[in-house]
């Protein structure tokens, strides 16, 4: 069965009368805004970051803050929205600035949970860049929460992922706080 065809099926399930007027296009929409949530599967980390790596002597840190989030979670496929902060702390290469965007897009775009998505971002920047620290905030408000089980609408989750110098040392740390507040 298609995905289209289990979007039918779906609508059905939940009381619809599938063949009105207005739903008659909705399954094939459906699996395609789907598709296109979850495209992060059909893409790898060498195509997203496509060597846009340079050489650089700079060593200070490297901030890419308020990066929209879209992203859903992996217990009700509902979405978390919300803005990731990456910084690092080049080793010999910096990496093009819209590719840290793409990495934590092509993440976000799988099913997930918050967690799991900030170190998964925090691993890919070290494991392209080669840095000597990595540093990734994330502030979501999800779904699952706002609009069903405990509706608490204004809630929003933090989670963080701290590697080598952000991990070791305190003012490094700080400094990338203070500047993501
Ligand atoms: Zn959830």
């Amino acid at each position: 069965m298609s995905l289209e065809q289990h979007y039918t099926e779906i609508l059905g399930q939940l009381g619809e009368d599938v063949t009105r007027e207005g739903l008659l296009d909705t399954p094939k929409r459906a699996a395609k805004a789907m598709q296109y949530l979850c495209k992060g599967y059909q893409q790898t980390l060498e195509e997203v970051t496509n060597g846009a790596l340079f050489s650089s002597d700079n060593s200070e840190m490297v901030l890419v803050k308020n990066i929209e989030l879209y992203s859903l979670c992996e217990h009700h496929m509902l979405p978390f929205i919300g803005k990731a902060h990456v910084a690092y702390l080049p080793n010999g290469k910096v990496l093009g600035l819209s590719k840290v965007a793409r990495i934590v897009d092509m993440y976000a775009r799988r099913l997930q949970i918050q967690e799991n998505l900030t170190r998964e971002i925090a691993d890919a920047i070290q494991q392209v860049t080669g840095a000597s620290g990595v540093a990734v905030v994330i502030e979501a408000q999800h779904m699952c929460m706002m609009m069903r089980g405990v509706e608490k609408q204004n809630s929003s989750m933090v989670t963080s992922v701290m590697l080598g110098q952000f991990r070791e040392n305190a003012a490094t740390r700080s400094e990338f706080l203070g500047l993501v507040k």
